[in-house]
């Protein structure tokens, strides 16, 4: 009788305290798994994924999805991207410690911490204020002192800082907005998918004044909104 009540409390009390999930093996397998195995070979690159903790930028009742192989939504019709696309972007961008780069598309804040991992300072844009509340807040409470947050429209950059080492977009504007290729240092990258609904993942680098554009894959993102990228 005492032998199955103990057992009846065993099975109760492990019901009330189910293990805690070990976020840092399921990002240990994302890198592996989807990552390395896809390509992404800087090992910069790979240790920012392993480390930045995804499951914190995506909604809590999403957590447990943080780390599969596709995009989540974020909240106001947005979404965070596929960890693949972002691993990819952020080599593309090739950063150097000293490096400052230009983000447009804040989202979740998530390719932000990211690129704060790799480079001395992130500038990002988010057009939608209570996505650009969001991570702000997220950012702080994570202790990234070396990102900016601001909202307004990407389309146009951020003149005050500019030139940028690098400069990434994740929304889709249909042609390269003018202004982030006059933003862009000498040496320069941009990395920035280009197109309407399906569209193409483009690298441009600023190679003495010129430009050396380069497609990569096919990507869809959500398309780059507001008053410039209607010519407004
Ligand atoms: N990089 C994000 C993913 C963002 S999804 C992350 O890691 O979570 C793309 C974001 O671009 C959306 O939040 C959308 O609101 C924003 N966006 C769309 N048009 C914009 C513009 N003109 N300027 C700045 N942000 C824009």
């Amino acid at each position: 009788m005492v032998k199955m009540l103990l057992l009846a409390m065993l099975v109760l009390f492990s019901a009330q305290a189910p293990a805690e999930t070990d976020y840092a093996a399921l990002r240990k397998k994302m890198v592996e798994t989807q990552i390395k195995a896809r390509g992404i070979a800087d090992n910069r690159v790979l240790k920012a994924m392993e480390k930045v903790e995804r499951h914190l930028f995506v909604p809590e009742s999403l957590r447990s999805l943080a780390y599969e192989d596709y995009p989540l939504p974020i909240g106001e019709g947005q979404t965070i991207s596929q960890p693949y696309i972002v691993a990819l972007m952020t080599e593309l961008l090739e950063l150097k410690p000293s490096d400052r780069v230009l983000e447009v598309g804040t989202g979740s804040g998530y390719q932000a911490a990211i690129l704060a991992e790799l480079c001395q300072k992130v500038y990002t844009i988010e057009i939608i204020p209570a996505l650009a509340e969001r991570a702000e807040k997220l950012l702080r409470r994570l202790n990234y002192g070396n990102i900016t947050v601001k909202c307004g429209d990407g389309f146009a950059g951020w003149k005050e800082f500019a030139p940028f080492d690098g400069i990434i977009v994740t929304c889709a504007p249909p042609a390269v907005p003018a202004p982030l290729i006059e933003q862009l240092s000498e040496g320069g990258r941009l990395v920035i998918p280009v197109g309407e609904e399906f569209q193409q993942l483009k690298l441009i680098r600023k190679v003495k004044g010129k430009l050396v554009e380069k497609d990569l894959i096919p990507v869809r993102f959500v398309p780059m909104t507001g008053p410039g990228v209607k010519g407004k």
